[in-house]
């Protein structure tokens, strides 16, 4: 089958084979990884080297910490204001859709926040110029999300913040570029997308951080206590992790983040110059700043789009209708995503045009 979901999404065979044959034997350790102690020898090694590999592929500089925790991406939209919307601050969000609108009510619970951009009227079809932004006088972060995987609307540079740490979700295009990661007070997400199977959240954060942080806070708020413990402070999601670790090293072998990107710019292009070659296509978003991984468009009418969707998958093509809350289509292009498949989708929506346009 191909696989065109937007999470949990597509993984590299190679990685799903791999699993297949150690999970029962860990690398010839004599027990599994999934039954291991996340206190012993075997998963801490694995975790260093799954923490590495990822060092070094973003290029993480030493004054940040890197370090995997549960609770999905959803429960950093809680841990980030009660860590740092210190009293007397304020917190900017960008609202860009779904995720960031999330990010920012549970933000708006626990303290005061300033929305300094919300494209709602337009439906998240835009985004601001990141030269435009300036944080609050008295801001405590600058919030976005770097890529809204239900909208498709992804931003291609980002604000400069000055001493204001940014802060953005990057659930979705992870890895997926080079990231500047010294413009970043903090970067995390679900790793559920391009980086392994779901569980583990990925965190990375600048170390000076926790300077600026809410005083008594409960232990599984605390970043700091995750900072020293490297994530090790309760059990880890093993799995998740060690899938992780795999993949990372798929990356490595197939050229690194560079490698990821120059794919990214191939396999989208493949279906938007399909979406701009006629008028049966339509693309919502701002052309400027469309998603290379989670491409959202639109047939002439609704009953079209649901023949779309109900003879892709016949054809095995799975994954392509859009968000419940936004209807559509939507095609996920993550890294894992080989480019067969996406010539795959771009000949079937040709024949799909010839057939019904
Ligand atoms: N942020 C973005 C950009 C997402 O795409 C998602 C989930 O799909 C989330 C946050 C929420 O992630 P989780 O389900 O890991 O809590």
């Amino acid at each position: 089958k191909k696989n065109y979901f937007a999470g949990p999404s597509v993984l590299p065979i190679e990685v799903l084979e791999e699993m297949r044959d150690n999970i029962v034997d860990y690398e010839g350790n004599g027990l599994s990884i999934i039954e291991a102690s996340h206190r012993g020898g075997m998963f801490e090694e694995m975790y260093d080297s799954c923490l590495s590999t990822f060092r070094e592929l973003l290029n993480i500089p030493e004054d940040y910490d890197v370090y995997f925790l549960g609770g999905g991406a959803t429960l950093q939209f809680t841990m980030i204001p009660t860590n740092f919307l210190v009293k007397g601050k304020v917190a900017d969000y960008a609202k860009t859709g779904t995720w960031s609108n999330k990010a920012c009510s549970d933000a708006q619970k626990l303290g005061d926040v300033n929305v300094f951009f919300d494209n709602k009227a337009e439906n998240y079809t835009t985004l601001p110029d990141p030269k435009s932004v300036k944080p609050s006088d008295n801001s405590a972060y600058l919030y976005l999300c770097a890529n809204e995987t239900i909208g498709g609307i992804e931003w291609k540079d980002f604000p400069d913040t000055g001493d204001v740490p940014l802060i953005a979700d990057m659930s979705s295009d992870i890895l997926s570029r080079p990231v500047d990661v010294k413009k970043f007070g903090m970067i995390y997400g679900g790793v559920q997308k391009n980086l392994g199977p779901a569980g583990a959240t990925f965190i990375i954060m600048r170390k000076d951080m926790l300077e600026r942080r809410n005083p008594n806070l409960t232990a599984y708020m605390d970043y700091a206590l995750h900072a020293k413990e490297k994530g090790l402070y309760n059990t880890p999601p093993v799995f998740s992790i060690w899938g992780v670790k795999l993949v990372l090293e798929w990356i490595k072998r197939n050229g690194g983040v560079e490698g990821m990107d120059k794919n990214a710019d191939l396999k989208s292009g493949l279906i938007y110059s399909v979406i701009d070659s006629s008028d049966f296509w339509r693309s919502p978003v701002d052309k400027r700043y469309r998603s290379r991984m989670n491409i959202v468009f639109r047939l002439p009418s609704e009953e079209l789009e649901a023949k779309f969707v109900k003879e892709a998958s016949a054809e095995g093509m799975l994954g392509l209708k859009g968000h419940r809350s936004v209807g559509g289509l939507r095609a996920s292009l993550y890294n894992a995503l080989p480019y067969e498949d996406v010539v795959a989708l771009k000949d079937f929506m040709k024949e799909f045009e010839r057939k019904n346009g």
